[in-house]
């Protein structure tokens, strides 16, 4: 892939922030928000300081998936309390839960505002779930803030992937190196069959994305309802990547930056 045609601006507004990481899909529904909140969520709980801005203004997640008086209320999940966990929220939805009916230049002040003038304080990873697409925003964000590094999500199937692909010459276009490919609802484990591995979309093409791009780190997460449940319920999802996989790739991003 060839870098360049359009900078980053090189300065950073979040001086505090020591890891700006974009999760990003280029295509909605393939579960990209819920991947962000909980790498966010389990970089916390492996000790980091963490915070997670929602970049969708037109259809923001954050708030839903994220509910804070569920947030604040003591849950415990598989082991742990979350409200022990914190992470710096922020979200449109969380200021207005009306729709964002704005033409473009008002949406990327709003999204500059949101970025810039939260008070992130000293974090250590800031998550940012993109919008889809590779449009004004994303280009808008990109150039706004030096991102470290982008977590890339997709599904299966080929709507998905194709999209997926103009997500990575983007960041590729902007000198961001793409560290890891999450590939979701990847199969189907019977809960009854813990060994039996349905593949309903295929198998397989996660990791010749990965390969085909160069991308270091490729995951398959499963189709998991419990997942979904959670999600809905606005608690966030427990450990879909799991701490080992976590770990790795805090390598691979200690690597990129
Ligand atoms: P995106 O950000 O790509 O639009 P979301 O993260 O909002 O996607 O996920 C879309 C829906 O799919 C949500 O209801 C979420 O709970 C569900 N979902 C995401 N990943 C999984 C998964 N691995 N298994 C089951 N449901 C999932």
């Amino acid at each position: 892939l060839q870098a360049n045609q359009v900078q980053t601006s090189g300065n950073r507004p979040l001086h505090k922030v020591k890891h700006i990481i974009a999760v990003a899909s280029c295509k909605g529904g393939v579960g990209k928000s819920t991947i962000a909140v909980n790498l966010a969520f389990t970089l916390a709980k492996l000790g980091g300081k963490v915070g997670i801005m929602d970049a969708d203004i037109y259809g923001p997640s954050l708030s839903i998936l994220v509910s804070i008086g569920n947030y604040a209320t003591l849950q415990l999940l598989n082991g742990f309390y979350w409200s022990s966990i914190s992470v710096k929220l922020m979200s449109f939805g969380y200021i207005n839960t009306e729709s964002a009916i704005m033409r473009g230049p008002m949406i990327a002040n709003m999204m500059n505002q949101l970025l810039t003038e939260t008070d992130w304080g000293c974090l250590d990873y800031l998550v940012i779930d993109m919008p889809p697409g590779t449009g004004d925003i994303q280009l808008t964000i990109c150039q706004t803030i030096s991102l470290d590094a982008a977590v890339i999500v997709t599904t299966p199937q080929q709507l998905s992937f194709q999209d997926v692909i103009k997500g990575i010459y983007m960041f590729d276009k902007v000198s961001v190196p793409c560290v890891a490919l999450v590939e979701n609802m990847a199969y189907l484990e019977p809960k009854d069959m813990p060994n039996k591995r349905y593949y309903l979309f295929g198998n397989g093409k996660g990791q010749k994305i990965a390969d085909d791009y160069g991308i270091p780190f490729m995951e398959s997460l499963p189709l998991d309802p419990d997942l979904c449940r959670w999600s809905d319920s606005g608690t966030p999802a427990v450990l879909v990547v799991s701490e080992s996989k976590i770990a790795q790739l805090y390598h691979a991003l200690a690597s990129a930056v």
